[in-house]
């Protein structure tokens, strides 16, 4: 058995059934979201693209994941439109680029990115990428006031390897950081190896990433997925994110513009794998 699912078999968490993630505060994250890169910028007509976020929604995929940089800010905008009327039950998730950071940058990127999403505040607010430690006082304390100020209920980061992890926790405040949004697929297990683990032990949940491997390395179309998929009378790509999802303290936030895959993610919610399921994906997709 894989180390990342040795240890996962001793939490209490009920493996395929948690809905959603507990950030080290308490706070209920939903375990599927929707990754919001691509959106707004004409990869889909944007009627359809907001048809299949308004679906994921329907369906229980209440956190979209966005970033100031995606698209120029032009995926912020695009939420807005859904935001307008469901702002309420959404968990809504944007980043901070590592060359905003300095003086008051971060409460500037944060209320520009507010302005385009139409909202007040966001649920999460991530550094995007790693900077130099050395500034990492300076980011805690700009995400806290901003966290005082209620421009945001909680911080996180991205793309942070355990060394980074350890040096944010040693600055003041560093320990409440909420969550670290990495890649996580099938495909590309490399964090199982540390970094998992690590957050694990801190009761800090992953954001998985490019959870169907991204555009490049989709995993949806492999035999082994489709056929798993059949069995549980699910897609391919349920049955990959399910996985994702397997160890209840990792949120999975796929990107779909098209409603039908919107739908087909959405099942993952339902979908609970097996022992013999996990050993097959093992020998498929070693980790
Ligand atoms: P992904 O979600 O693994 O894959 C997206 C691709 O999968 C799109 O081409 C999408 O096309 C397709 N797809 C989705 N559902 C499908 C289904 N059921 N069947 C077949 N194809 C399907 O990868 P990603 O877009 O790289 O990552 C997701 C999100 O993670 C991003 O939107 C972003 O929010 C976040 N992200 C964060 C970082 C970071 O540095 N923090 C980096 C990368 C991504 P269709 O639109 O046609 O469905």
């Amino acid at each position: 058995m894989p180390v990342w699912d040795a240890l996962a078999a001793e939490s209490s968490v009920p493996a395929a059934a948690a809905r959603t993630v507990t950030l080290p505060d308490g706070t209920r994250m939903p375990a599927l979201g929707q990754g919001c890169w691509h959106l707004g910028q004409g990869r889909h007509p944007a009627q359809v693209e907001e048809e299949a976020l308004r679906t994921g929604l329907s369906l229980g995929m209440t956190l979209l994941d966005t970033s100031g940089n995606y698209g120029s800010g032009r995926s912020e905008q695009f939420l807005s439109r859904v935001l307008a009327s469901e702002r309420g039950r959404i968990f809504l998730v944007s980043k901070v680029e590592g060359d905003e950071v300095a003086g008051d940058g971060i409460a500037r990127a944060c209320a520009a990115s507010l302005k385009r999403l139409g909202t007040d505040y966001l649920d999460l607010y991530l550094l995007h990428w790693p900077i130099a430690s050395a500034q990492f006082p300076h980011v805690v304390e700009s995400f806290e006031q901003l966290r005082a100020a209620k421009k945001i209920r909680a911080w996180g980061v991205s793309n942070f390897n355990v060394q980074q992890m350890e040096d944010l926790l040693r600055v003041p405040n560093g320990q409440r950081c909420a969550t670290n949004q990495v890649p996580y697929s099938l495909n590309n297990r490399r964090n199982e190896r540390d970094l998992l683990p690590w957050c694990r032990e801190h009761k800090m949940p992953i954001m998985a990433y490019s959870p169907l491997g991204g555009d490049h390395h989709l995993v949806v179309g492999d035999a082994t997925l489709k056929r798993l998929g059949a069995a549980h009378g699910c897609s391919a790509a349920a049955v990959a994110l399910a996985w994702t999802m397997r160890n209840g303290n990792v949120c999975a936030i796929p990107e779909s513009g098209a409603p039908e895959h919107t739908k087909e993610n959405a099942a993952a919610l339902t979908v609970s794998l097996t022992p013999e399921d996990l050993k097959t994906l093992d020998g498929a997709f070693p980790a």
